[in-house]
């Protein structure tokens, strides 16, 4: 397996591996930057097939935090965890010792939930070290926060690609759980028509009988003859295949890495689909729990999250004048933050 070389590493600050034969602990913690501040980032609790799998995982995440803080305005720099076991091997012990194995990193690492991963998890996290997020009592549920923030981009980039504001606007929203329904509520309370679709049928009737939403099949979301295009279920869905069947032409959604590979960023292109950047329009959620650990008032972080919009409309113009896709232009612009001065 290659380290230093690996095709992810992009100049990764620190990898830690840590175990614990006792408590059955096997962890990667990476750290991709810190040059604004700690690396604030979730942990997976995931039965990965390989070992390889598990590092090229917690890299791609890791440096995608850090790019998310640095859009978002936040002085926090990117890292992320992952602990090698199948959530049903998850103990208190396991997860105690991952908050040993994050208190020996003295602060530069701060740990969170992601996948698999419970706020009791983090409880057990806390008795081990005070560099944690999201435990028992904190800022509560960051999902109104994405909302909020993948709502207001969603506004700049239909103003940006189709000159007008939400009211009568066709939406197809695909994936209807913490950050879905919220957003379905802004948007139908902004005079949008909804299109709504989930695997679970009782989330679609929600919608219906609330905004007056009609349903679709999950595997015709992207299809839908709407103007935007809002994935809020699971990465991925913007790919070779689904691209070419996108009818709207803004695709503005919360859920993380949309874009199977990242050439899908210029396929949206080339079919003049306006796409905004995941990790840019998502990052709501992260200015929520950053709160505790950078001080942020209720009111500084409102502020951030208010800027999404700003920082998106840059990236729009950034994308026109070098000649790239929106996605790519968002890195060049998260890179240009990370750079030292
Ligand atoms: P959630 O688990 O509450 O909701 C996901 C919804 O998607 C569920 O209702 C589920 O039934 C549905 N779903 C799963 N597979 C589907 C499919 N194939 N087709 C249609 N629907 C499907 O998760 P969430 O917190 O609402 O997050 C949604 C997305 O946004 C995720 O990708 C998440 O990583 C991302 N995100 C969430 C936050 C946050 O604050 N919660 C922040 C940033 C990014």
């Amino acid at each position: 397996m290659e380290l230093f070389t690996h095709l992810d590493f992009d100049g990764h600050e620190q990898v830690v591996f840590s175990q614990n034969e006792r408590d059955g602990l096997k962890s990667i913690i990476a750290i991709h930057s810190s040059r604004l501040g700690p690396a604030l980032g979730g942990c997976r609790v995931w039965d990965y097939a390989t070992e390889a799998e598990a590092l090229t995982d917690v890299l791609r995440l890791s440096r995608g935090m850090s790019y998310k803080a640095a859009l978002a305005g936040l002085p926090l720099g990117g890292g992320k965890s992952v602990i090698l076991a199948d959530r049903s091997e998850k103990t208190p012990e396991m997860m105690r010792a991952m908050g040993r194995a994050v208190e020996r990193l003295g602060g530069r690492y701060i740990i969170a939930e992601d996948v698999g991963v419970e706020v009791a998890d983090m409880d057990e996290v806390a008795k081990e070290t005070r560099h944690v997020s999201g435990i028992s009592g904190g800022v509560g549920d960051p999902s109104p926060w994405t909302a909020e923030g993948v709502f207001l981009s969603l506004q700049a980039a239909v103003k940006h690609r189709l000159g007008r504001g939400l009211d009568g606007i066709g939406v197809s929203v695909k994936g209807l759980g913490h950050v879905g329904s919220n957003l379905c509520g802004l948007l139908a309370g902004a005079g949008a028509k909804l299109v709504v679709s989930d695997i679970r049928e009782e989330a679609v009737k929600a919608m219906a009988e609330a905004h007056g939403a009609s349903p679709i099949g999950v595997d015709d979301a992207h299809a839908a003859e709407v103007d935007v295009f809002a994935p809020c279920a699971l990465g991925a869905g913007l790919n070779e295949k689904t691209i070419p069947q996108i009818n709207a032409k803004v695709v503005c959604g919360a859920a993380n890495n949309q874009l199977a590979v990242a050439e899908d960023d210029d396929r949206l292109a080339a079919r003049g689909i306006l796409y905004a950047p995941d990790y840019l329009v998502n990052a709501g959620g992260l200015i929520s729990v950053a709160r505790p650990s950078t001080g942020l008032s209720d009111a500084e972080a409102r502020t951030k999250l208010e800027a999404i919009p700003d920082t998106l409309t840059q990236v729009f113009a950034l994308a026109e004048t070098d000649g790239v896709a929106p996605g790519a232009a968002a890195d060049r612009l998260a890179r240009k933050t990370l750079e030292p001065v």
